[in-house]
């Protein structure tokens, strides 16, 4: 049965299944734990993305930890149904055909989402147009522009061919999606008998578009040169139209969402304050993150919370009920996480980690601005608090992006910083961090550090996985940190909100402030407070884990973005 969809949801990146390469890291995560929470509500969405037959990449590491990128190999068919309906969009010129490729992602109550992955890959197409659906984030500004008109454009178009007619919003999960919009506008024109589009249209756009902006970093923001976009799209509104397209010398897909959206929301607290800076003339609502629960919980997790509180999985905010948890059955399930975790750390690694050493985890994209490294500061004193105050092991993993010389570096420097630290304390690095992997680490870890350089990390997410499955976070002050953390209760907090924004300053301010905690706060309290640390770990799942889900955040689209 084909529902009418009211709400199509737009993203370079959706993360469906462990097994099929269509997401790189949070932004892919967010999308698909979006679509699994919409798909519990049986909200009427339908989704759109790109196909990716080669994916982002694989990662391996060399002894010195120098990444080498392997592309990914996926058998769609078994993942994916085709369907017959075709569409195009015009690239320079040239008739660019487009299929779309069904996946349904199946909700707790039965209810499901169409996700549509778009796909260029057709003898129709000139051997070039063939590989626009391939590569997630790979290529360059030509590349990057012409997938986001297949997607933008070709998407709409699709979902018309699909018998979408009553789509009455349109988000736009990051500025990626923006041209979309565009293709609206022809929509209105040429529904009132008019070829070229004017402010009415504008307005009737607005009302149905809705875009979440999702990074606090200015080079994360897509700006294609106009006379590129020119040429690509063949036509001269975007010049013409400034008020709408451009800002400054080229077509800023942020803008061009920001003005043709009636509601624009950050997605913490902190990231919409400092988006509202950014955008100063723009309402930047918030709506903050969230993770899908029943995706996140580890399976023992699971059996405890069937026991307990039945019902977590249709309504998350049951999980508050994890205060009466009896402590002895959550540190077993525990137990069982970081078990199955360590087993593939020492398999993977022999760096024979210990089930009753304290065991930090740190794994993200390795970004500059997430500061991988400020736990290795300083090893000697690092080697101190081993000594002093009792062991405890770490276990790092991440990819850094393949155009990212800073990023490659910082996982060489933490691979010298374990050959430096080698007998005294242990540490590991797993490679290709994926999905799979950031389900077995954020259960089996028994503290989540997080270490960005303030106001640079959005929000965040991999805290929230750990905070549902008892893991408390040690982490810097920032993201959707500034909002769950009660200091001593659901984990804490390193530094200080607000300092100045200076790396040069701020860093050894942190790594001070991080190795005060993990040596005089956590330590104890992991080896000599039991008690109070199940307290806090139970915390974590009542305050935190019922709260930052997709479930929450997806309410809170409906009643103030949606509808
Ligand atoms: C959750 C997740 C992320 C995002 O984590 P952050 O806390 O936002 O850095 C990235 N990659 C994978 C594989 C994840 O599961």
């Amino acid at each position: 049965m084909n529902i009418d969809r009211l709400i199509a949801y737009f993203s370079m990146e959706i993360a469906l299944e462990l097994e099929m390469p269509t997401y790189c890291g949070g932004l892919g995560i967010l999308a698909g734990d979006t679509l699994r929470a919409a798909a519990d509500s049986r909200l009427p969405v339908a989704a759109v993305s790109l196909l990716y037959r080669k994916g982002y990449f694989r990662q391996r590491l060399d002894a010195a930890g120098s990444q080498i990128e392997e592309s990914c190999e996926w058998k769609i068919e078994d993942f994916l149904q085709e369907l017959p309906p075709r569409t195009s969009v015009i690239i320079s010129g040239r008739t660019v055909h487009l299929r779309a490729w069904q996946y349904d992602i199946t909700g707790v109550k039965g209810g499901s989402v169409p996700v549509y992955l778009l796909d260029t890959d057709l003898p129709e197409n000139s051997e070039w147009d063939r590989r626009i659906t391939d590569h997630l984030y790979g290529g360059d500004e030509w590349y990057r522009l012409c997938q986001e008109i297949v997607m933008g454009i070709g998407g709409v178009r699709m979902l018309r061919e699909l018998g979408h007619h009553k789509l009455a919003r349109f988000h736009m999960n990051e500025g990626h999606a923006s041209l979309l919009a565009m293709e609206l506008l022809d929509e209105e024109a040429l529904a009132a008998g008019r070829n070229t589009f004017n402010h009415e249209d504008i307005e009737s756009v607005r009302s149905k578009c809705v875009f979440t902006t999702h990074t606090a970093v200015p080079a994360g923001h897509d700006v294609f040169p106009l006379d590129m976009v020119e040429s690509a799209l063949g036509r001269t509104e975007v010049s013409e139209m400034r008020e709408i397209f451009c800002c400054g010398t080229g077509l800023n897909m942020t803008y061009l969402a920001l003005n043709l959206s009636h509601y624009v929301n950050g997605v913490a607290k902190k990231h919409t304050e400092v988006s509202q800076r950014m955008f100063a003339g723009y309402k930047i609502h918030d709506v903050t993150n969230g993770i899908h629960a029943a995706t996140w919980v580890c399976p023992s997790f699971q059996r405890l919370f069937d026991r307990y509180i039945p019902g977590w999985r249709e309504d998350n905010f049951n999980l508050r009920h994890a205060l009466s948890l009896p402590a002895a059955e959550v540190w077993d399930a525990h137990a069982e996480a970081k078990a199955a975790f360590l087993d593939r750390v020492n398999r993977e690694t022999n760096a024979g980690m210990e089930a009753n050493v304290l065991t930090f985890g740190f794994a993200r994209r390795i970004a500059d601005y997430k500061r991988a490294d400020l736990l290795l500061y300083d090893l000697e004193r690092l080697k101190s608090i081993a000594r002093q105050a009792g062991a405890f092991q770490v276990v790092f993993a991440g990819k850094a992006h393949p155009g990212d010389a800073v990023g490659r570096e910082t996982i060489r420097k933490i691979f010298r910083a374990i050959e430096a630290l080698k007998g005294q304390v242990r540490i590991a690095y797993l490679t290709n961090y994926d999905w799979e992997l950031a389900r077995l680490m954020t259960a089996g870890v028994d503290v989540w550090l997080n270490t960005p350089l303030p106001p640079l990390e959005a929000s965040g997410t991999s805290g929230m996985k750990a905070a549902v499955n008892g893991v408390p976070s040690l982490s810097i002050l920032d993201g959707w940190w500034i909002e769950g953390c009660i200091e001593g209760t659901t984990g804490w907090a390193i530094g200080e909100a607000s300092r100045t924004t200076d790396p040069a300053q701020i860093t050894p301010y942190d790594a001070a402030s991080l190795y005060e905690k993990i040596e005089h706060v956590v330590i104890p309290l992991y080896y000599n407070e039991r008690d109070r640390f199940l307290d806090v770990m139970r915390h974590a799942i009542a305050l935190n884990g019922a709260y930052f889900t997709t479930q929450r955040m997806l309410l809170q689209y409906v009643l103030s973005a949606y509808f």
